[in-house]
C-alpha cells in the first residue's frame, strides 16, 4: 500500500496523500467531475442494453498483487440496493481480448494467424470487412475477428453449449469468482443480430468458419452476456497486465506471451475506430463494451476499469474515456511517457583499503537499463583492489534480462581474475534457474 500510494502521483491539489481511502477517494473525485455529463445514450440495437439504467457509475483498480480499489459515484445505489461498483452488466466486447486469450493458449500464435490478423481496422466494430488476399478479419477486437475466434474455441466440432461452457469456465478463472451468464440479454442481442449474422455467413462463405451462422453468432452473443463488475474487470485487466496471473487466487491463468500479444492487439485495436485517438490521448490498452464498461491494462502494474451505459458514436462509454483520460493524466500512467527507468540501479562504489574490496551497492529494480548502467559504471571507473563486493541488499527486483546481464557479467569479471562476492540474501541472482526453466516468473 505504501509503496503504491508512493508511486502515484496525484496532481489534484486538494488531494492529499494521507489515508487508507485516498485511492477510492480520489476515484470518487473524478467520477464526481464527470457525473454532470448526460452525453450519449445507451445502446440502442440490442433492447436489454437500450432500457438499461444508464446512471449507474463506477469505477475500479486492482494492482498486480491483488488489492482492489473501487468507487460508486457518491455512493449511489440502484433500486435493488446495490451501490454502483457491485452491480452487474454484461461484459459484451470487453470478453474479446479474453476470448482471443484462450483461443491462443488452446492453438497457439501460429494456427491463429491463418484465420484473424493483427492490425488496426480503424472501422466501426461492426463493419463488414475482411483483408483482401486472404479474406481473414482483420483483428479479434472487431466483431467479424471475435466471432472466428470464439469458433476456435474448443475445436470446430464443438456444440455450442460446450464451448460456451469452456469459455464461461475461462471467464470465471479469470474473475476468481463464479460469473452468471445473462441468458435474457443473449436472447434480446439474438432477436437483433442481423449485422452480426451477416458477417458469420461472410465468413462461412470463405471458409474461415465451419459451424452454420446462426449458431456461430449464438455461441458469440452468449460469450458477450456474461455479467461482471467493474471489479472484476479490474481483476481481469491486472490478470493480463501481471503476464497472466491471477492476482486474487495466484494462479496463472495464461503463458506470459499470450497476454503480451492480447494487450498488443488491445493497445492498436481495442477502441474501435477511435483506437488510434485513445492511444494518443489516454496510452493504456484498453477494451470497451456497449453495456457500458472499459476496461484497462497497464502492463506490470495494474488493471483499471470504469462502468458507465452511456456510448458515444464510437460505441464507447462516454463518462468512461472521462475517467480515463484523467486517470492517465493525473497518475501518469500513460504508456509512452513512463518515468526514466534504472538510472540509479547503482547506489555507491567504493574502495575499502582495509579490506582491500571495491564495494559495489545495488539499488531499485534491475533490467536491461539498469544492468547496463552497472556495467558502464564499472568501465569507467578504476578498479584498485581484485576483491569486488556486489551488494544486492537494496535490490527490489531482477527481472530476466537484468538477471542474464548479472550473471554473465559475473563471470566475466571472474575470468578476468577478480573475486566477486556476492551479497544477494533475497536470492535474485538465482532467479537465473527459474528464468531459465522457463517459468515466466
Ligand atoms: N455483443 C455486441 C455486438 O456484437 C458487442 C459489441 C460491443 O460491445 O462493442 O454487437
Amino acid at each position: 500500500m505504501t509503496d503504491l500510494l508512493n508511486r502515484v502521483q496525484l496532481n489534484t491539489p486538494e488531494h492529499k496523500l494521507v489515508k487508507e481511502g485516498i485511492i477510492s477517494d480520489y476515484l470518487n473525485h473524478i467520477m464526481k467531475d464527470n457525473a454532470d455529463n448526460s452525453e450519449g445514450q445507451t445502446a440502442q440495437y440490442i433492447s436489454a442494453l437500450r432500457d438499461a439504467d444508464p446512471e449507474p457509475f463506477a469505477t475500479a483498480l486492482c494492482t498486480l498483487d491483488g488489492r482492489i480499489y473501487s468507487a460508486a459515484l457518491g455512493g449511489t445505489f440502484n433500486d435493488a440496493g446495490v451501490a454502483a461498483d457491485q452491480v452487474e452488466f454484461t461484459i459484451q466486447s470487453i470478453s474479446k481480448p479474453f476470448v482471443y486469450a484462450l483461443a491462443l493458449q488452446e492453438h497457439g500464435i501460429d494456427e491463429l494467424v491463418k484465420v484473424v490478423g493483427m492490425e488496426p481496422s480503424g472501422e466501426a466494430f461492426n463493419e463488414l470487412s475482411l483483408e483482401g488476399d486472404t479474406n481473414r478479419p482483420v483483428n479479434p477486437m472487431i466483431n467479424a475477428g471475435a466471432i472466428t475466434v470464439n469458433q476456435l474455441i474448443n475445436g470446430s466440432e464443438s456444440t455450442v453449449e460446450d464451448r460456451v461452457a469452456k469459455i464461461h469456465s475461462f471467464m470465471n478463472q479469470l474473475a476468481g469468482r463464479e460469473l452468471t451468464l445473462d441468458k435474457k440479454t443473449a436472447e434480446s442481442e439474438m432477436e437483433s443480430s442481423d449485422r452480426n449474422l451477416a458477417l458469420a455467413h461472410m465468413l462461412r462463405s470463405y471458409h474461415i468458419i465451419q459451424d452454420q451462422a446462426e449458431d456461430a453468432v449464438n455461441s458469440y452473443v452468449q460469450q458477450c452476456s456474461i455479467l461482471v463488475t467493474v471489479r472484476d474487470l479490474a481483476v481481469m485487466g491486472a490478470t493480463l497486465a501481471s503476464g497472466g496471473v491471477q492476482p486474487l487466487t495466484g494462479r496463472r491463468v495464461m503463458d506470459q506471451s499470450v497476454a503480451r500479444q492480447v494487450q498488443s492487439v488491445m493497445a492498436s485495436a481495442g477502441m474501435y475506430n477511435a483506437a488510434g485517438r485513445w492511444m494518443a490521448s489516454v496510452g493504456i490498452p484498453a477494451k470497451s463494451g456497449v453495456a457500458g464498461g472499459v476496461l484497462g491494462t497497464l502492463p506490470g502494474q495494474l488493471g483499471l476499469s470504469s462502468f458507465s451505459p452511456k456510448l458515444d458514436e464510437h460505441g464507447n462509454s462516454v463518462r468512461g474515456v472521462r475517467v480515463f483520460q484523467r486517470l492517465s493524466n493525473d497518475m501518469g500512467l500513460h504508456l509512452m511517457a513512463p518515468d526514466p527507468r534504472g538510472r540509479a540501479s547503482v547506489r555507491s562504489l567504493t574502495e575499502d583499503s582495509h579490506t582491500d574490496e571495491t564495494i559495489v551497492r545495488l539499488q531499485g529494480d534491475i533490467d536491461f537499463i539498469g544492468g547496463e548502467r552497472l556495467y558502464r559504471t564499472l568501465s569507467e571507473h578504476e578498479l584498485k583492489h581484485k576483491k569486488l563486493v556486489f551488494d544486492m541488499t537494496r535490490v527490489d527486483g531482477v527481472n530476466p534480462v537484468g538477471c542474464r546481464m548479472l550473471n554473465n557479467g559475473i563471470e566475466q569479471l571472474r575470468e578476468e581474475g577478480y573475486e566477486v562476492r556476492i551479497e544477494d540474501p533475497e536470492g535474485w541472482l538465482k532467479l537465473k534457474d527459474a528464468y531459465l526453466a522457463g517459468d515466466g516468473v
